[in-house]
């Protein structure tokens, strides 16, 4: 499907982040994916290409585009021809932002240049062991002493959790206030576990965070220290929406690799991909790819416009981590005993997939978000 939000500057753009991921990223993928790590060299390279934090701050170094199509090319070229695990989405997209519109100024003008440039990595921390989905129920406390705050309490399963050189650290303020703490690397008392075993996302260093008195200065906190649920609230919609780019795009790729090797590989003399039953599932698979992916290119457009409701991301994040797993799992069974070994890559996406439908708010903790939109909560059926 043509898809008409791109101009030619877009296009321009996406080539060259074509080329950085095929030179840059792609001939380093499989080492990182056995090192269970990618190197932090590879987030200054983007940085140096202009890749990383499009819409930040001429004055810290960006580019000062606010048009999240850039950042969705990153994103999608990223998934196609780069390294899924490469997280530079999480940086670029999903942390940042809280620094840019929470941060003092010096806390920007400190670290804002040195995440455009990709020298300073970013994480962010909101889950703990005790759970994930119920951030009212976060038990990492922070108290104020003097001018600054005193952090306690451990994180886990946070990407980039290795690499970080700044945390946004999710705390509890108060009984029912949570606040946001940008903790650094050095820091006395902030620690980290090893890398965490996963079923996919190999390159991807996912950790637990441990915080043990760890004593951050007043400029590290963003915004009101009571009102962290709302920004919280507030950037997790944009959040989703970059969430159902990548998956839409793993989707995108996964359909592709399988109709190329179900058009060569043959069986009873003829391409597995011209059996009826598969050319229909792939012709069904393909139309909900293209509604799926020409509604969320509509919502990066309502993003832009600063009108994309949290309601709608979360519809977009269901629908398109849904498909990516469909996608993968039908690729799987296309390519038949292929599809399971390590060679192809079809096998990788399908364990990378699964991720998708439990990280940034699980798909039902979206289909909650989605029915309170529809008014269907405690106030009772419209
Ligand atoms: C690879 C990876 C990377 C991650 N990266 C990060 C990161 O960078 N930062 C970060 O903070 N977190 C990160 N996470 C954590 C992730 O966001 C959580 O795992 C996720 O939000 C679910 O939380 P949980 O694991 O505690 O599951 P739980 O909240 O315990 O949920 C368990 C199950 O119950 C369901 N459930 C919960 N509440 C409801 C409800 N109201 N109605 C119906 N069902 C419900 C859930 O959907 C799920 O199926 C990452 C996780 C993984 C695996």
């Amino acid at each position: 499907m043509e898809r008409l939000i791109f101009a030619e500057e877009h296009d321009q753009f996406r080539a060259s982040a074509a080329r950085f991921m095929a030179a840059e990223v792609a001939p380093h993928a499989e080492r990182w994916r056995r090192e269970g790590i990618v190197e932090r060299e590879v987030y200054r390279k983007a940085g140096d290409a202009g890749l990383l934090c499009l819409w930040a701050d001429p004055a810290h170094g960006g580019a000062g585009v606010a048009d999240l199509r850039f950042d969705q090319i990153v994103i999608e070229e990223n998934v196609r021809g780069g390294e899924p695990g490469f997280y530079l989405h999480l940086h670029s997209n999903l942390v940042a932002p809280y620094i840019a519109a929470l941060g003092t100024p010096a806390l920007q003008g400190r670290l804002m240049p040195r995440v455009v440039s990709g020298e300073t990595i970013l994480a962010i921390a909101m889950t703990e062991a005790g759970g994930g989905s119920d951030l009212r129920a976060i038990r990492t406390r922070a108290v104020r002493e003097g001018d600054g705050w005193r952090l306690t309490g451990a994180k886990t399963y946070i990407s980039n959790g290795i690499l970080a050189d700044a945390v946004v650290v999710a705390a509890r303020t108060g009984e029912r206030t949570l606040g946001l703490f940008v903790v650094d690397r050095g820091m006395a008392g902030f620690e980290r576990g090893g890398k965490l075993g996963k079923m996919g996302l190999a390159a991807q260093d996912t950790a637990e965070l441990f915080f043990n008195d760890v004593q951050v200065p007043g400029d590290n906190v963003l915004g009101d220290p009571e009102a962290g649920l709302p920004a919280l609230m507030r950037f997790l919609a944009t959040e989703r929406l970059v969430a159902a780019i990548a998956s839409i795009a793993a989707a995108q790729t996964a359909l592709a690799l399988t109709l190329d090797f179900a058009a060569t590989r043959t069986a009873f003399g003829r391409p597995v991909g011209l059996f009826q039953h598969n050319r229909f599932r792939l012709a069904a698979l393909r139309s909900r790819i293209d509604a799926a992916q020409a509604w969320i290119d509509q919502l990066v457009l309502l993003a832009n416009a600063a009108r994309l409701t949290p309601e709608d991301a979360a519809a977009a994040k269901l629908v398109a981590s849904e498909l990516e797993g469909e996608a993968a799992d039908l690729g799987v069974q296309l390519h038949g005993g292929a599809g399971y070994m390590d060679e192809y890559r079809i096998s990788r996406m399908y364990t990378d997939a699964r991720i998708s439908r439990i990280f940034a708010g699980s798909n039902e903790i979206m289909l909650e978000i989605i029915a309170r939109g529809m008014g269907l909560d405690e106030r009772g059926v419209p």
